[in-house]
Formats: C-alpha cells, structure tokens, sequence
C-alpha cells in the first residue's frame, strides 16, 4: 500500500456511516468513482455498483465487495484513527489504527467493513478490469445484497468480499459453502494455495472459519465467491482495531488472487465435509509454521 492509498484508507474509515445511514459513505463512493472516471451507480436502496475496463467475449469480470454500513451509531464527533501497538490473532503486538472522537473517546473504528471499502478503491485504482458491489444494510440481515440488480451478476466470474475478521476466511456463511479447495478447477484451491503461500513468505497464518453470513451470502448462488481476512479486530465493539499490516495483506492477496483467477467463471462444487475441509488446511498450515 503506498502512501496515497494509506491515505484514502484513513479517509475511508473517518467516516461516519451506520446501517439505514450509509448516506455519507454513498456519496463519498460516487464521488470517488466520479473522480476517476469509473462507472458507477446506485439502486433505489442505496447500494453502489460500479464497472471499469472491458472484457472479451468470453471473458468474466472479477467482482470486489465491501457493505457500506457499520454497526457503530453516528454521533457527529468525527472518527480519527490512531496508531497503537494492539495484539494479533497471536498476541504479537503490532501496528493499528482504533478509532478515537474529536474529544479523545473511543468510538468504534467501523473497519468493519470500511476497510474493505477502501481494500476495494484501492483495487479499482489499480485494476484495468473490475466490477464492485458496494450493498447497504449488511449488519442488519445482509438487506442490501438480497436486493441486488440481478441484471448486474452475468457477466461476473467470481466475487471477493473484503470483510473476514483479523486472518480468518469465512469458508461457509450460514452453513453454505462459500469455496472448495478440493474442486481442481474450483477459485477455492487458487485462494488456499494462495493463503498458505502468504503465511510461509509474510510469517503469518490463516484460518478457514464457519461464520454466520456476510453479503456474499446473497451472492453465492451465481458464482464461487471468497471472503478475505481483512485483520479487524474487537468488531462491533468502540475497541475495534485494525491490525494494518494485516490489512496491507488483503490488498496483496486480493490483488494476486485476481491475477491467478483472472476473467474466469468459477463455480465450486459441493463438498460432503466441510470440517474436513477446514482440517486438511489447518494441517497444511501447521506444516508450513513447523508445529508438526
Ligand atoms: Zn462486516
């Protein structure tokens, strides 16, 4: 991430937005893709979609995605981010930012989801082809992405969201596989070979988690879609905290997994066991960080 995108990162997460009240980040959105010259719209609902570069006949757009609410209440005391040295999943401490009012109170930082807001930009900044969904409501029941533009998904190969917290990847929501590593042609394998790849070079790791549902839930049906571990952390809480190198991570693995997948279509199979799934990868895992 270089220092304008760091930048727009910091933007991003002062601002104020909470479900129903998505307003400021809306327009923020808009003006942004205006900007840059990216097309760029939204629904009767207030959700953001937006479409850069063309594809071959053929050809399928990768799609990023990031909800536009947060659970934090808008109090009109600005959000400032501050840099702390706080945990990672491993009790390391680390640089991140948390979110403090103009009176030096803790307010909840929303990386939940803004910093997937902002992963996203930072994507269409550097991507020549790239489609974005940007749905309302996610923390009340995903309302925005149930509402999706149908006429906006046929020519998508896969989704990313940007919205699983500190290094974990939600492999189901909601009990639905999200991907599967074991189907050979699936985007499941391109994105685990991808994750243990980046533990071994950046010495971290990764889990694949069950989680109740993002808004990818709504999408799945479509195509395979993967949820990338952001590094936010305390969600949902005026403590929340993102852990940046984390989130400096996500923008890599978003960036190399639409380089690997490319403008494919992909539609993982079914898998009989999930927990299977998840075992076999926590053992490639330990393999790589020699705990075995
Ligand atoms: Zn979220």
């Amino acid at each position: 991430m270089n220092p304008s995108e760091y930048q727009l990162l910091l933007e991003v997460l002062s601002i104020e937005t909470h479900s129903k009240e998505e307003g400021a980040m809306i327009e923020f959105l808009l003006s942004f893709f205006a900007k840059n010259g990216i097309k760029a719209w939204k629904d009767a609902m207030g959700n953001v979609y937006a479409e850069k570069g063309e594809i071959g006949n053929y050809q399928k757009y990768p799609l990023v995605v990031a909800h536009t609410d947060t659970v934090h209440r808008i109090h009109g005391k600005k959000i400032i981010p501050k840099k702390l040295l706080l945990p990672n999943f491993a009790g390391e401490l680390k640089p991140a930012l948390k979110g403090f009012d103009q009176d030096g109170n803790p307010v909840g930082l929303g990386a939940d989801c803004k910093v997937g807001i902002a992963l996203c930009l930072i994507l269409f900044l550097r991507q020549p082809v790239l489609k974005g969904f940007f749905p309302v409501q996610e923390e009340i029941g995903a309302k925005g992405a149930e509402k999706v533009d149908l006429s906006f998904l046929p020519n998508i190969g896969y989704a990313i969201e940007f919205d699983s917290p500190s290094n974990t990847s939600s492999i189901t929501l909601g009990g639905k596989l999200m991907y599967n590593p074991s189907d050979e042609n699936g985007l499941g394998i391109i994105f685990t070979k991808l994750l243990l790849e980046f533990s071994e070079k950046r010495e971290t790791e990764f889990t694949l988690e069950q989680h109740s549902y993002t808004d990818i839930v709504k999408l799945r049906p479509h195509f395979s879609c993967v949820n990338v571990p952001v590094g936010y952390y305390l969600y949902h809480t005026t403590s929340e905290y993102l852990l940046e190198e984390e989130a400096f991570f996500a923008l890599d693995i978003g960036e190399e997994l639409i380089k690997r997948a490319g403008y494919r279509y992909y539609n993982d199979a079914p898998h009989p066991s999930v927990r299977r799934l998840i075992t076999q990868f926590a053992l490639n895992t330990m393999e790589i960080i020699g705990e075995l």
